[in-house]
Protein backbone atom coordinates (compact mmCIF):
# COMPACT_ATOMS: atom_id res chain seq x y z
CA UNK A 1 0.00 0.00 0.00
CA UNK A 2 1.29 3.43 -0.60
CA UNK A 3 1.89 5.41 1.98
CA UNK A 4 2.11 9.17 1.73
CA UNK A 5 3.92 11.51 3.72
CA UNK A 6 1.53 15.19 4.75
CA UNK A 7 2.11 18.56 7.38
CA UNK A 8 -0.75 18.25 9.26
CA UNK A 9 -2.75 20.07 11.80
CA UNK A 10 -4.86 17.95 13.98
CA UNK A 11 -7.87 19.33 13.70
CA UNK A 12 -10.30 16.98 16.04
CA UNK A 13 -9.15 14.12 17.98
CA UNK A 14 -11.11 11.02 20.13
CA UNK A 15 -10.75 7.61 21.44
CA UNK A 16 -12.22 4.77 19.62
CA UNK A 17 -12.36 1.34 21.50
CA UNK A 18 -9.73 0.55 23.62
CA UNK A 19 -6.72 0.73 22.07
CA UNK A 20 -7.25 3.16 18.97
CA UNK A 21 -7.92 6.78 18.09
CA UNK A 22 -9.70 8.14 15.25
CA UNK A 23 -8.53 12.14 14.21
CA UNK A 24 -9.93 15.05 11.55
CA UNK A 25 -6.49 16.31 10.13
CA UNK A 26 -6.23 19.25 8.31
CA UNK A 27 -3.43 18.42 5.88
CA UNK A 28 -1.25 20.48 3.51
CA UNK A 29 -0.76 18.29 0.70
CA UNK A 30 -4.56 16.45 0.60
CA UNK A 31 -6.97 19.12 2.54
CA UNK A 32 -9.08 17.61 5.50
CA UNK A 33 -9.37 13.68 6.14
CA UNK A 34 -10.38 11.73 8.70
CA UNK A 35 -8.02 8.54 9.82
CA UNK A 36 -7.46 6.00 12.52
CA UNK A 37 -4.42 5.58 13.83
CA UNK A 38 -4.38 1.97 15.48
CA UNK A 39 -3.18 1.68 19.20
CA UNK A 40 -3.10 5.26 18.72
CA UNK A 41 -4.24 5.83 22.59
CA UNK A 42 -0.70 4.19 24.08
CA UNK A 43 1.48 4.19 21.35
CA UNK A 44 4.00 7.02 21.96
CA UNK A 45 6.77 4.75 19.55
CA UNK A 46 4.51 5.50 16.17
CA UNK A 47 2.23 8.66 17.15
CA UNK A 48 4.76 10.49 19.91
CA UNK A 49 1.84 10.69 22.11
CA UNK A 50 0.71 13.89 20.00
CA UNK A 51 -2.50 13.13 18.08
CA UNK A 52 -3.76 16.27 20.20
CA UNK A 53 -5.98 18.95 19.12
CA UNK A 54 -3.99 21.97 17.09
CA UNK A 55 -0.58 19.81 17.36
CA UNK A 56 1.20 20.41 14.27
CA UNK A 57 2.66 17.06 12.88
CA UNK A 58 4.31 15.21 9.58
CA UNK A 59 2.36 12.03 8.80
CA UNK A 60 2.84 8.73 7.42
CA UNK A 61 -0.99 7.90 6.17
CA UNK A 62 -2.03 5.26 3.69
CA UNK A 63 -5.28 7.10 2.24
CA UNK A 64 -8.97 5.41 2.20
CA UNK A 65 -11.47 6.36 1.19
CA UNK A 66 -14.10 7.76 4.62
CA UNK A 67 -11.29 6.24 7.04
CA UNK A 68 -7.56 6.50 5.92
CA UNK A 69 -4.86 4.73 8.07
CA UNK A 70 -2.22 6.66 10.14
CA UNK A 71 0.45 5.11 10.49
CA UNK A 72 2.89 7.28 12.45
CA UNK A 73 3.66 10.56 13.62
CA UNK A 74 6.93 13.07 13.96
CA UNK A 75 5.36 16.08 15.90
CA UNK A 76 6.63 19.84 14.29
CA UNK A 77 5.46 21.40 17.45
CA UNK A 78 2.60 21.00 20.06
CA UNK A 79 2.66 24.25 20.66
CA UNK A 80 3.77 24.05 24.35
CA UNK A 81 2.33 27.62 25.19
CA UNK A 82 -0.37 27.60 24.08
CA UNK A 83 -1.22 24.42 26.24
CA UNK A 84 -0.32 26.34 28.90
CA UNK A 85 -2.76 28.91 28.97
CA UNK A 86 -6.75 28.36 29.26
CA UNK A 87 -7.54 31.42 27.20
CA UNK A 88 -4.85 30.64 24.04
CA UNK A 89 -6.29 26.94 24.36
CA UNK A 90 -9.74 28.12 24.21
CA UNK A 91 -8.76 30.62 20.95
CA UNK A 92 -6.74 27.57 19.31
CA UNK A 93 -9.88 25.22 19.29
CA UNK A 94 -12.27 27.28 17.70
CA UNK A 95 -9.64 28.37 14.90
CA UNK A 96 -9.45 24.47 14.82
CA UNK A 97 -13.39 23.78 14.57
CA UNK A 98 -14.36 26.72 12.47
CA UNK A 99 -11.59 25.19 9.83
CA UNK A 100 -13.27 21.69 10.78
CA UNK A 101 -16.70 23.06 9.73
CA UNK A 102 -16.42 25.20 6.87
CA UNK A 103 -13.97 23.08 4.99
CA UNK A 104 -15.16 20.33 2.62
CA UNK A 105 -13.28 16.81 3.00
CA UNK A 106 -10.42 16.15 0.66
CA UNK A 107 -10.49 19.71 -0.59
CA UNK A 108 -6.67 20.84 -0.94
CA UNK A 109 -6.37 24.50 0.51
CA UNK A 110 -2.89 25.67 1.08
CA UNK A 111 -3.60 29.19 1.59
CA UNK A 112 -6.16 27.82 4.56
CA UNK A 113 -3.16 25.94 5.80
CA UNK A 114 -0.87 28.47 6.30
CA UNK A 115 -3.06 30.77 7.63
CA UNK A 116 -4.63 28.37 10.47
CA UNK A 117 -0.31 27.00 10.87
CA UNK A 118 0.18 31.43 11.29
CA UNK A 119 -2.75 31.90 13.63
CA UNK A 120 -1.45 29.08 15.46
CA UNK A 121 2.24 30.26 15.85
CA UNK A 122 1.16 33.58 16.63
CA UNK A 123 -0.76 32.38 19.69
CA UNK A 124 2.21 30.03 20.48
CA UNK A 125 4.63 33.94 20.92
CA UNK A 126 2.42 36.14 21.29
CA UNK A 127 -0.25 37.36 24.15
CA UNK A 128 -3.75 36.35 23.08
CA UNK A 129 -5.76 39.30 21.90
CA UNK A 130 -9.12 39.03 20.27
CA UNK A 131 -8.00 41.32 17.26
CA UNK A 132 -6.08 38.36 16.20
CA UNK A 133 -8.73 35.99 16.34
CA UNK A 134 -10.61 38.63 14.06
CA UNK A 135 -7.95 39.02 11.32
CA UNK A 136 -7.98 35.16 11.39
CA UNK A 137 -11.72 35.01 10.87
CA UNK A 138 -12.06 37.15 7.96
CA UNK A 139 -9.42 35.98 5.89
CA UNK A 140 -10.93 32.30 6.63
CA UNK A 141 -14.17 33.85 5.40
CA UNK A 142 -12.15 35.14 2.06
CA UNK A 143 -10.50 32.13 1.44
CA UNK A 144 -13.04 29.69 1.36
CA UNK A 145 -15.07 31.68 -0.62
CA UNK A 146 -17.31 33.61 1.97
CA UNK A 147 -16.03 37.07 1.51
CA UNK A 148 -17.91 40.11 3.28
CA UNK A 149 -18.27 42.29 0.47
CA UNK A 150 -17.07 45.43 2.12
CA UNK A 151 -17.01 48.02 -0.75
CA UNK A 152 -20.94 47.12 -2.25
CA UNK A 153 -24.29 46.65 -0.59
CA UNK A 154 -24.37 42.93 -0.73
CA UNK A 155 -28.49 43.20 -1.90
CA UNK A 156 -28.21 46.02 -4.27
CA UNK A 157 -24.81 46.07 -5.11
CA UNK A 158 -24.67 49.99 -4.50
CA UNK A 159 -20.87 51.28 -3.87
CA UNK A 160 -20.04 52.14 -0.20
CA UNK A 161 -17.14 54.41 -1.91
CA UNK A 162 -14.88 56.22 0.54
CA UNK A 163 -18.09 57.55 2.19
CA UNK A 164 -17.33 58.23 5.85
CA UNK A 165 -20.93 56.84 6.86
CA UNK A 166 -21.65 53.95 8.54
CA UNK A 167 -23.60 50.89 6.87
CA UNK A 168 -25.56 48.41 8.17
CA UNK A 169 -25.28 45.02 8.38
CA UNK A 170 -28.00 42.32 8.47
CA UNK A 171 -28.49 39.09 10.94
CA UNK A 172 -26.65 37.03 8.80
CA UNK A 173 -23.29 39.80 8.51
CA UNK A 174 -23.94 41.40 5.26
CA UNK A 175 -23.57 45.10 4.97
CA UNK A 176 -26.35 46.91 3.33
CA UNK A 177 -26.62 50.37 1.94
CA UNK A 178 -29.47 53.12 3.72
CA UNK A 179 -31.87 52.02 0.90
CA UNK A 180 -31.77 48.00 2.03
CA UNK A 181 -30.84 48.33 5.95
CA UNK A 182 -33.90 48.23 7.71
CA UNK A 183 -32.46 50.13 10.26
CA UNK A 184 -30.60 47.75 12.11
CA UNK A 185 -26.95 47.63 13.51
CA UNK A 186 -24.19 49.63 11.99
CA UNK A 187 -20.60 49.36 11.26
CA UNK A 188 -18.47 52.29 10.65
CA UNK A 189 -16.28 53.31 7.97
CA UNK A 190 -13.39 52.93 10.48
CA UNK A 191 -13.87 49.68 11.26
CA UNK A 192 -15.02 48.45 7.39
CA UNK A 193 -11.60 50.13 6.58
CA UNK A 194 -9.67 48.18 9.54
CA UNK A 195 -11.43 44.79 7.97
CA UNK A 196 -10.12 45.77 4.52
CA UNK A 197 -6.72 46.40 6.15
CA UNK A 198 -7.07 43.00 7.34
CA UNK A 199 -7.46 41.71 4.11
CA UNK A 200 -4.84 43.08 2.26
CA UNK A 201 -2.25 42.74 5.36
CA UNK A 202 -0.62 39.10 4.89
CA UNK A 203 0.48 38.68 8.73
CA UNK A 204 -1.32 38.94 12.49
CA UNK A 205 -0.64 41.63 14.79
CA UNK A 206 -0.38 44.81 12.06
CA UNK A 207 -3.66 45.47 11.77
CA UNK A 208 -4.99 46.40 14.93
CA UNK A 209 -9.26 46.97 16.02
CA UNK A 210 -9.65 50.15 18.75
CA UNK A 211 -12.59 48.19 21.43
CA UNK A 212 -15.45 49.86 19.39
CA UNK A 213 -14.05 48.08 15.93
CA UNK A 214 -13.40 45.31 17.68
CA UNK A 215 -16.82 44.89 18.52
CA UNK A 216 -18.95 46.08 15.92
CA UNK A 217 -16.59 44.06 13.22
CA UNK A 218 -17.03 41.39 15.72
CA UNK A 219 -20.40 40.91 15.75
CA UNK A 220 -20.51 41.16 11.70
CA UNK A 221 -17.90 38.13 11.65
CA UNK A 222 -20.06 36.29 14.48
CA UNK A 223 -23.02 36.37 12.34
CA UNK A 224 -21.40 36.04 8.59
CA UNK A 225 -19.70 32.27 10.14
CA UNK A 226 -22.90 31.42 12.02
CA UNK A 227 -24.48 32.04 8.71
CA UNK A 228 -22.37 29.18 7.50
CA UNK A 229 -22.77 26.40 9.93
CA UNK A 230 -25.83 24.06 10.79
CA UNK A 231 -25.15 23.96 14.34
CA UNK A 232 -23.78 26.04 17.04
CA UNK A 233 -19.93 25.67 17.67
CA UNK A 234 -19.01 23.91 21.12
CA UNK A 235 -15.67 25.49 21.38
CA UNK A 236 -17.33 29.55 20.68
CA UNK A 237 -18.96 28.65 23.75
CA UNK A 238 -16.11 27.33 26.00
CA UNK A 239 -14.39 30.28 24.55
CA UNK A 240 -17.02 32.65 25.26
CA UNK A 241 -17.37 30.99 28.91
CA UNK A 242 -13.24 31.71 29.19
CA UNK A 243 -13.91 35.16 28.03
CA UNK A 244 -16.42 36.02 30.42
CA UNK A 245 -13.95 34.67 33.44
CA UNK A 246 -10.58 36.22 31.92
CA UNK A 247 -11.54 39.55 29.78
CA UNK A 248 -10.04 40.23 26.89
ZN1 LIG B 1 -28.48 48.23 -1.10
Amino acid sequence: MLTHECEAVVLAALDYGETDRIVTLFTREQGKIRAIARHGKKSVKRFSGALEIFARLRLHLVLKEGLSSLRGTDIVTVFPHIRNDLLKISYAGYACEVVDRLLPEAMCNPRLFRLLVSYLEQLEISPSRADDRRFFEVNLLNILGYRISLEQCSRCGADFGDSSGAVQYSSTGELLCSGCGNGGHQLSSVSRGLLKNALATGRFGVVRFPETSLREAGDVLDAAIASHLTRPLHSLQFLQHVLGVQPQ
